[in-house]
């Protein structure tokens, strides 16, 4: 693994660890000089950066790192222009290459286009879509393809790491591509409030409502941050209007939709309901192994489908997590050279993934057969015997509530069963727990053994 991969991966992580505004000021511009016997050379931009990740971040990095590379011990920061005279040193020490420019490329592409401040990474074609977010994704396209006329605003919502920025980036990274004399900008709330700012303590109001309103698409990402701000909505909803007026698109995202984000003025809740309002929610098990499959594609070493399987069943909450869980196994499998085993996967998506135990699927069918005392391999044959159904139905229950699994995949996993199959018995053990109390309490003792089954924390 080189530098840039190792430090790149590192980064992913550290993104979701950190908040968006901290993650651009202090991790912006840092790379991985050096690596020898477990130390790790960090490059910062200036001595600010330097003091900061010194004193505040130092924990949280050099547990990213240790993640990847367990055999990490320590992490020395240095200012860039500090660099060149100590890899030099290093160099004629060890006589060390420095880096190539291939790596040096590899790693622009963590930079964003200038004019626009898109990610060009974020295209319309790296989205799996799934029923979790194919409403959003259709907005999306149509409002692309017919700029201002269809859906105008498109105000995107849903929880953290689902999607909403690589769906708004790929509709601004679309429509320069097919039309690049359009001006496109993307920028996040948060930014679009320092600018607004800046620009009034330098007297340069003007200019900056100017620039704003030359847009022909607009796209701010996490409007959410603008409640509580009047001066800023105040602009805000002149910049709105200026646009809106004159046709042309402008798309938000948000964290929840308009009507319940607080300390938003009303005349700007009823501007964001006024066009097209989409979510995206979570995505269910067959996208996310779908989004899994396509980011392992081309990806050195080759993961296993059975691996892929395991993440897809663990990591739940979000897509940034997946991605993480992904790149965690692929770094760990580089490094060591082999697939990893399972044991460490565990290991790994433990220290990624909010603590919770982690079940698989059958481990739920496993346990739930065992407390029936019934062969698990009748459950998945036809047969309608009564010792049979119900812990039939119980399993299907767990499936779904505890592990996520939508319909057909459960239906599928019980000998090819229809999905309206999975559902009936999800309704049904729903019911049953309400009217019978021995029923809940026997899925109560079910759960008791299959969360101290292996021990995973
Ligand atoms: P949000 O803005 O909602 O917090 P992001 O757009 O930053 O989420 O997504 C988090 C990560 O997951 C990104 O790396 C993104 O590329 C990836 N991702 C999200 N949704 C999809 C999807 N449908 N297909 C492929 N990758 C996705
Ligand atoms: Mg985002």
């Amino acid at each position: 693994m080189t530098n840039e991969e190792l430090w790149h991966t590192a980064l992913e992580e550290l993104e979701t660890s950190v908040s968006k505004a901290n993650f651009v000021t202090w991790f912006q511009n840092t790379s991985v000089a050096e690596r020898q016997n477990g130390n790790v050379v960090v490059c910062v931009p200036n001595g600010f950066v330097k003091e900061w990740l010194e004193y505040k971040y130092h924990k949280t990095i050099l547990k990213a790192l240790r993640n990847i590379s367990p055999d990490t011990r320590n992490i020395e920061y240095v200012i860039s222009s500090q660099l060149e005279p100590l890899l030099q040193k290093h160099k004629l020490q060890r006589g060390l290459e420095p880096r190539t420019s291939d790596e040096q490329l590899e790693f622009r592409e963590l930079l964003v286009d200038k004019e626009t401040n898109l990610n060009p990474r974020y295209t319309f074609e790296s989205f799996v879509v799934g029923s979790f977010n194919e409403l959003a994704h259709a907005a999306a396209v149509a409002a692309s393809k017919n700029l201002g006329a269809v859906y105008n605003p498109l105000f995107i919502y849903g929880g953290v790491g689902l999607g909403k920025t690589h769906l708004l980036q790929s509709v601004g990274n679309y429509v320069k591509k097919s039309n690049p004399r359009l001006k496109v900008r993307y920028t996040s709330a948060e930014r679009f409030t320092s600018e607004l700012v800046a620009s009034m303590q330098a007297n340069e109001a003007s200019s900056f409502k100017e620039k704003y309103r030359s847009y022909d698409l607009l796209i701010i990402d996490d409007i959410q941050f603008i409640a509580g701000k009047t001066k800023t909505q105040e602009e805000f909803f002149h910049t709105f209007n200026a646009l809106y007026e004159t046709g042309r698109q402008i798309i938000f995202s948000s964290d929840k939709p308009p009507a319940s984000i607080q300390n938003l003025e009303e005349r700007l809740k009823s501007r964001f309901e006024g066009g097209m309002v989409a979510d995206i929610s979570q995505p269910e098990y067959e996208s996310r192994l779908a989004i899994l499959k396509n980011k392992a594609a081309g990806k050195e070493p080759q993961v296993t489908e059975e691996i892929l399987e395991f993440i897809a069943s663990n990591v739940q909450k979000n897509i940034r997590e997946l991605e993480g869980a992904l790149n965690a196994v692929l770094a760990r499998s580089k490094l060591s050279g082999q697939l990893i085993s399972s044991a460490e996967i565990k290991e790994i998506l433990s220290k990624n993934t909010q603590p919770k135990k982690i079940v698989t699927a059958n481990q739920i069918i496993k346990t739930v057969a065992d407390f029936y005392s019934v062969n698990e391999k009748v459950l998945y044959e036809k047969t309608r015997k009564k010792e049979v159904v119900k812990p039939r139905q119980i399993a299907m229950y767990l499936l779904r509530e505890d592990f996520n699994g939508s319909y057909p995949y459960i239906g599928q996993r019980f000998g090819g069963r229809d999905h309206t199959t999975a559902i009936h018995s999800f309704e049904k053990v729903s019911q049953d727990i309400k009217k019978n109390a021995q029923i809940g309490e026997e899925i109560k003792r079910i759960r008791e053994r299959l969360y101290e089954y292996d021990g995973v924390e």
